[in-house]
């Protein structure tokens, strides 16, 4: 009865990636290891999405969703994993984005993780992963990502996009250029935000769906390895502008993977930032556990409050505060982080 029971499994599994078995470069054989696979993405918005969708799809074996951020109406042009109703109750991006793909992969491990990436927690969350894939929208984040990959010889693939321009890169420690190589320092052009330029879904969808091909080389490993690609890779899917940019070799010198100095990692907690496009301060508590029962009815006096059981949402005109478990905050309203500091204080806690 066993084998009958594997062999009915093996058809299923073979049927289900039948397409994907067919293509010479993955086979049967290249399959069948994707299920071992384990893929950090961190940061869940559109590029993250993208990501998390086509590589679910294809049958890596494990997802851990990483993403501090919870759903808004904004983000449905482009955030592909999310739905109205995810909007509606303001559901953390990776908890929606964990539900999506189990519904049409059950057969995979999607791990949400509630939590935005800085130094004391990213070893946490990265530990026992094969592949970071990029998911996020800012450098500081980045370069920490590249710290702690250079570090732990980890490959991983920077991924971004803004307007119409989308741009990837491969790191593989110790054989490739790494992001500090590249860019020794944040790139001007690259800190135009989604509020300055806007952002197209399709420029998105094209730099996704390039990273996650090269994230499946690095899972496949063998021949797979022979095409990954050694360039800065970009594209323009208004102007069809693109370039691509020698980086198979480590630049000589380089802080990261030269002199193996991981400021980055080392770093001290990261200050109140403001977020991407957003009118909006985070507050990086994560050591103050927030009961959202008791939050609930001291705040109702104050404004209009509510909760579930991933975030609790406070307005008091002009400010929307949305508050973690972990007691991190978003406050909405305002780019001042002194002013959203002084928010938190008076509302949560000092
Ligand atoms: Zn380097």
């Amino acid at each position: 009865m066993t084998s009958l029971r594997q062999g009915a499994e093996k058809d299923k599994f073979e049927e289900r990636y039948s397409r994907q078995i067919l293509f010479r470069g993955i086979g049967v054989e290249g399959q069948r290891r994707l299920p071992a696979g384990r893929v950090a993405i961190v940061g869940c918005g559109a590029t993250g999405s993208a990501l998390a969708s086509l590589l679910a799809r294809a049958g890596v074996g494990t997802l851990r969703i990483i993403d501090r951020d919870y759903v808004e109406a904004s983000n449905l042009q482009r955030q592909s994993l999310f739905e109205e109703q995810d909007a509606a109750e303001s559901l953390p991006k990776a908890i929606a984005a964990a539900r999506r793909i189990s519904a049409f992969n059950s057969e995979i491990v999607a791990e949400p993780r509630v939590e935005d990436v800085i130094p004391q927690n990213v070893e946490d969350l990265l530990e026992g992963m094969d592949v970071i894939l990029d998911g996020t929208d800012n450098f500081e984040t980045r370069y920490l990502l590249n710290d702690y990959a250079v570090k732990n010889s980890l490959p991983w693939v920077y991924a971004a996009a803004v307007g119409s321009y989308g741009v990837t890169l491969n790191v593989v420690p110790g054989k490739t250029a790494c992001l500090a190589c590249i860019f020794p320092d944040t790139p001007r052009g690259m800190v135009e935000t989604c509020e300055t330029s806007g952002i197209l879904n399709t420029a998105v969808n094209v730099v996704a769906s390039v990273a996650a091909t090269e994230a499946l080389k690095l899972l496949l490993g063998g021949k797979a390895l022979e095409h990954l690609r050694q360039t800065l890779w970009s594209l323009d899917v208004w102007t069809n502008e693109r370039a691509e940019i020698a980086a198979g070799k480590p630049r000589a010198g380089c802080r990261a993977c030269g002199e193996r100095d991981f400021v980055h990692l080392a770093g001290e907690g990261r200050p109140h930032i403001t977020m991407c496009g957003r009118n909006s301060v985070q507050i990086h508590e994560r050591a103050r556990p927030v009961d959202f029962a008791e939050m609930q009815r001291r705040l109702e006096t104050l404004g209009i409050v509510r909760h579930n059981e991933f975030v609790l949402k406070f307005w008091r005109e002009p400010y929307e505060m949305t508050l973690f478990p972990d007691g991190r905050a978003i406050i909405k309203g305002t780019t001042d982080t002194g002013v959203a500091r002084s928010l938190y204080a008076r509302y949560v806690g000092s």
